[in-house]
């Protein structure tokens, strides 16, 4: 068992111990961490944290400490959080909470040079499920005490019997906590009021299927008739039957600016921060079950004017599925994306590219366009800043559709490069329906 990165002790070899908790949590820990707390308060405790809260709940005071923490190891199961490459992705910062939480398996913390967020991975027991809310608001308060630099620290909690990372089984509750929502999120907490950006797991949500590691990077028609389509709508742009590879005028300065396997709880909010101070809208490829456990990220695209589009339910390539199988992926995506924004979803994009021309009619039935893209610089495949801006800038035509993960980190580190030169030389970057078709 991993707690932490770390290997934690076996039962009755002192705190931090899984079992300790399992059974009186949250009531041990808060003895555990009281008893540490007293031991170095005098040290590091900050005059900030010493002020009463007559509103928090009754929990212990976070301490600041920061550390820098080894990267774990890949999990069965974990396809993400980082778009996977051929090159190894960066390790990501991590902030380790001194003292620990037993529940908190990770907190990792990234910035897009604007601001900057934190993501905590928890596991817990069937019976902590019982505490999900003083345990999700105990953590948020110590991962912003111990990080002052943070703006959001987001939270995905996870059963501990099935946890097999962001692309395994979903989550049993997700929180999104801007620093100056704390306060409401400390409400919700104690029941005292609603918060808008957390997401509670219902139990009755499709079987859980194993994403596929696909790249998005040459799409793969099968099948004759839908080759047929695929050379023409190359050839004249604009969409073909249900295809759509670039936009039709190439005489406009225009080209679609896409995010794929959206939404991510420690990219999403950096990415659109980047597109808002640029004032980019933007067309993002989700991923239905992870729209579902990240609701309020949807929401926020909504709302900055970006659109929404469906990249299955659980990314899994379609030209091996049952064709009722794939259709449930699309309709399933749909559905969901129709219940958060309110709006009919008009765009598809198959992960890997892959279609067949059976997908390609269940997509139309749906009122999908399949969409592909012009520009693919690799941004999974992690092969450096400077080599990904200079793929990009390249790359740039009118009726270019751009293909980006919103997990990448080096997409994050030249978005804002690549948006300013992109102005400079006259394009004007858009969603998918903004392209002329
Ligand atoms: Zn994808």
């Amino acid at each position: 068992m991993f707690r932490n990165g770390q290997r934690i002790k076996p039962v009755g070899s002192g705190w931090g111990g899984r079992r300790q908790h399992q059974l009186s949590w949250p009531g041990q820990v808060v003895r555990a961490v009281a008893a540490a707390f007293c031991l170095g308060a005098a040290l590091l405790a900050p005059a900030a944290l010493a002020q009463p809260d007559p509103d928090a709940p009754q929990l212990p005071a976070p301490l600041p400490f920061l550390a820098p923490f080894p990267p774990a190891s890949g999990l069965p199961g974990q396809v993400q959080p980082v778009a996977p490459g051929t090159r190894p992705a960066p390790a990501l910062p991590r902030l380790q909470l001194t003292p620990p939480i037993a529940q908190v398996f990770r907190t990792e913390y990234l910035s897009n040079g604007f601001t900057e967020v934190a993501h905590t991975v928890l596991t817990v027991t069937p019976q902590e499920r019982q505490h999900l809310r003083p345990l999700a608001v105990f953590v948020a308060r110590r991962v912003l005490a111990a990080r002052p630099s943070l703006d959001e620290v987001d939270i995905s909690v996870y059963d501990q019997g099935s946890y097999a990372g962001f692309g395994g089984p979903l989550p049993v509750l997700t929180a999104s906590v801007p620093r100056a929502r704390l306060d409401d999120f400390l409400a919700w907490g104690t029941r005292r009021r609603p918060y808008e950006r957390v997401w509670v797991n219902p139990g009755n949500l499709p079987q859980f299927r194993q994403a596929d590691r696909v790249l998005e990077n040459v799409p793969l028609p099968s099948g004759a008739p839908a080759s047929s389509l695929e050379l023409q709508a190359r050839r004249q742009g604009g969409r073909v039957g249900g295809l759509l590879y670039r936009g039709k005028d190439p005489s406009l300065p225009l080209a679609a600016l896409t995010f794929d396997d959206a939404p991510h709880p420690l990219f999403e909010p950096l990415l659109l921060d980047l597109l808002r101070r640029s004032g980019t809208k933007a067309t993002f490829f989700v991923i239905g079950r992870n729209a579902t456990a990240y609701p309020y990220f949807i929401r926020d695209m909504v709302q900055q004017g970006h659109e929404v589009a469906n990249h299955t339910y659980h990314h899994v390539r379609l030209p091996p599925l049952p064709l009722a199988d794939a259709i449930n992926e699309m309709r399933w995506t749909n559905t969901v994306l129709r219940q958060l924004t309110g709006k009919p979803v008009r765009y598809f994009r198959p992960p890997g590219g892959e279609y067949t021309p059976e997908t390609l009619q269940a997509a139309r039935a749906l009122g999908l366009t399949t969409v592909f893209w012009t520009d693919d610089p690799g941004d999974f495949q992690n092969p450096g800043a400077a080599t990904l801006q200079g793929r990009l800038q390249s790359k740039l035509r009118p009726g270019g559709i751009v293909l980006l993960h919103d997990n990448a980190p080096q997409m994050l580190e030249v978005l804002q490069n690549f948006l300013r030169v992109a102005r400079q030389q006259g394009y004007h970057l858009t969603t998918v329906g903004g392209l002329p078709k």
